[in-house]
């Protein structure tokens, strides 16, 4: 058994040990000592990190046989008096998550009957699980008398229990292990059996926000954050919430329906610029047209068009080939082209086979159907696309079957 210093002094950040064992597995030494301050991952509560003369600790694990297991990041021999050191800054972050934990859970416990049936102390944000489901009004409740219990800094204690005295002490969750039990007690609110880090008063943690939840389940896992991860998460929060006022001066409460409203406001523009698009391309098609050659019983129009790109094209040709004879091949501007080509119902001319033509002579593909076909990647000069355009599809023309 190594002697578990965090049991009886949290605080404690500084230690002499000596190495009880000391092993290398799978490329990491697991050094094992006599007492220890470093925590290991238990109880849904993350590993201490810090030193160990003169190496790293980089995980900290409970062994099988009750001791507890340092992976360090260089060996260090049987015997050695070591000096250790935890970094203080996580151990005391993990002890503001993880008591502000029992007493949120404990106000849950005590307004709503909700039971604690799962938790996790993440590197960012830490999770809780409840049994049943509840509204946001209950939540804030819960919330707020949660913070009551640490604005009263309410003392919170360590002792350990026989199992006859534990038999007459009522716990929030009944403790399953058997033998002595370590009790914390945020007095007067709350008492657990606990093997993790916990503040030695509530006020310590600071303050206490659900920042998040969602069903699961069949009851609900809630995001919570206390202490300093409060202040970064309220940072954060403020920062993104001024980031996006600066853009729509609204108050901050407002901020939900102004979103809404531009939503709303873009899609009718969206869809504005569609029919003006539409009636754009009708309007030039119809110009188009009158420019036509005529070929046979055919109307053809070949042409490069500046600032319309493949989309618009596109509805350009189909707009022009929705009359009757019509042949409508248009090349945009740029190098590489696109090119559209579409003809109407009454020209027999297959539109793919036309553009399979050019994109032998000029590179690029496309492909499409015998009334409309497009491409993209056509490298040449503009006169001589639009020239052999012109010269495949007349080559093409049949007459009207
Ligand atoms: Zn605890």
């Amino acid at each position: 058994m190594t002697e578990r210093i965090y049991y009886t002094d949290p605080t404690c950040t500084e230690f002499d040990a000596t190495v009880r064992s000391s092993s290398a597995a799978d490329g990491r030494c697991v050094v094992v000592l006599d007492r220890t301050a470093f925590y290991p991952t238990s109880g849904g509560q993350p590993y201490d990190t810090g030193s160990l003369g003169g190496t790293d600790v980089v995980d900290v694990v409970d062994l099988e046989d009750g001791t507890v297991g340092h992976v360090v990041t260089a060996p260090i021999g049987e015997g050695a008096r070591v000096h250790g050191r935890v970094d203080w800054a996580r151990r005391f972050d993990h002890m503001q998550q993880h008591t502000g934990q029992h007493i949120l859970s404990a106000a849950f416990d005590r307004l709503h009957r909700a039971r604690t049936v799962g938790f996790h102390l993440g590197a960012v944000l830490s999770t809780l699980d409840l049994d049943k489901v509840l509204g946001a009004e209950a939540l804030a409740a819960a919330e707020s008398e949660a913070n009551r219990i640490v604005w009263e800094d309410r003392p919170v204690s360590i002792r350990f229990a026989t199992p006859e005295e534990a038999a007459s002490m009522t716990f929030r969750k009944e403790p399953t292990r058997s033998g002595p039990l370590r009790v914390i007690e945020v007095e007067d609110f709350d008492m657990s059996a606990c093997g993790g880090t916990h503040v030695a008063r509530a006020g310590q943690v600071g303050v206490i926000a659900v920042r998040s939840w969602e069903k699961f389940r069949g009851g609900m896992r809630l995001e919570f954050v206390c202490g300093a991860r409060a202040l970064r998460e309220f940072r954060v929060l403020r920062d993104a919430v001024a980031g996006s006022l600066r853009f729509l001066s609204v108050a901050p409460q407002e901020l939900p329906s102004a979103i809404e409203g531009a939503q709303g406001e873009n899609k009718d523009l969206r869809r504005t610029i569609r029919d003006l698009g539409e009636r754009l391309a009708a309007h030039e098609a119809a110009a188009l047209v009158r420019r036509a050659r005529q070929v046979g019983a055919a109307r053809v129009v070949v042409d490069a068009l500046d600032g319309w790109d493949q989309p618009g094209l596109k509805a350009l040709a189909a707009a022009a080939a929705s009359q009757p004879g019509v042949v409508a091949a248009l090349l945009s501007a740029g190098e590489p082209a696109v090119v559209v080509v579409a003809r109407a119902s009454d020209v027999n001319l297959d539109a793919a086979e036309v553009l399979r033509a050019l994109v032998q002579q000029f590179g690029g593909k496309g492909g499409g159907k015998p009334d409309l076909a497009q491409g993209g990647g056509l490298a040449g000069a503009r006169a001589e696309m639009t020239a052999a355009l012109a010269q495949i599809i007349e080559s093409r023309l049949r007459p009207a079957p």
